[in-house]
């Protein structure tokens, strides 16, 4: 890390709570969060952009695609800011979560609890429902279109549909994601972003590290680099009222 320019704060929290979801009363006890910032130096901006995958699997499932590679993703993302001599206005907090498939029990822990939490002005969230392939972009907002326009003049290779926020939004799908959590309790606008291809391994055993093309790696790496470039240095994230 470029010490000079930047400062690592890394912290492990262990959380405990309780919500609604759905129907049914969601406790919690001790669950773990890894959150890494990183600032900038010359940096004296409140606001600072949420970057979330989740490193807990579905009990049998290798969880390499789910979330794995979204983990490593935001992992060689960190490094990359971290060893390249260019800084950003905002801080990016990066939390690696250790309950979603509870479900989403970290992230509500975090977004209630965490002292970091209350700067986050904006999430990118990064899960998975298969193994590979391009990732999607299949919700946003609500409201706040400057983050699409971002998305749109940023991402190497954008690839989003609202048909999918539609489904997704239905229910027909029996899923969520930590997204909701950060919407609705700490009512952080974002981008909702997973791989869905090959998902019939999704949870199961065969969610193995072998079926995942290295290709996905970069591609996604790439679109999420640059999106974390793009909304740490937006003037939006400082007041997206
Ligand atoms: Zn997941």
């Amino acid at each position: 890390m470029h010490e000079d320019l930047f400062e690592l704060d890394v912290d492990v929290q262990v959380v405990s709570g309780a919500y609604m979801h759905w129907q049914m009363v969601n406790m919690y006890q001790a669950v773990q969060n890894v959150v890494v910032r990183i600032r900038s130096k010359n940096s004296t901006s409140e606001a600072a952009l949420l970057m979330n995958s989740h490193f807990d699997s579905k009990p049998g499932s290798p969880g390499a695609g789910d979330d794995g590679t979204m983990v490593v993703i935001l992992l060689e993302t960190l490094r990359v800011l971290a060893t390249t001599r260019q800084t950003f206005t905002h801080p990016i907090v990066f939390l690696f979560n250790g309950a979603e498939e509870n479900p989403l029990q970290a992230s509500h822990g975090f977004v209630t609890q965490h002292e970091w939490a209350k700067n986050c002005k904006a999430v990118i969230n990064l899960d998975s429902a298969g193994s590979g392939g391009r990732e999607l972009l299949f919700q946003s907002g609500p409201n706040h279109s400057w983050l699409m326009k971002i998305y749109r003049n940023t991402a190497k290779r954008s690839f989003a549909t609202t048909f999918a926020e539609e489904i997704f939004q239905s229910g027909i799908i029996p899923s969520d994601s930590d997204f909701r959590i950060f919407k609705n309790f700490g009512h952080i606008p974002g981008l909702d972003i997973a791989h869905f291809k090959n998902g019939y391994v999704y949870h199961t055993k065969f969610d193995r590290i072998d079926v995942i093309p290295r290709g996905t790696l970069q591609r996604t790496g790439d679109n999420i680099l640059a999106l974390a470039r793009a909304f740490s240095n937006s003037t939006e994230l400082k007041d997206p009222e």
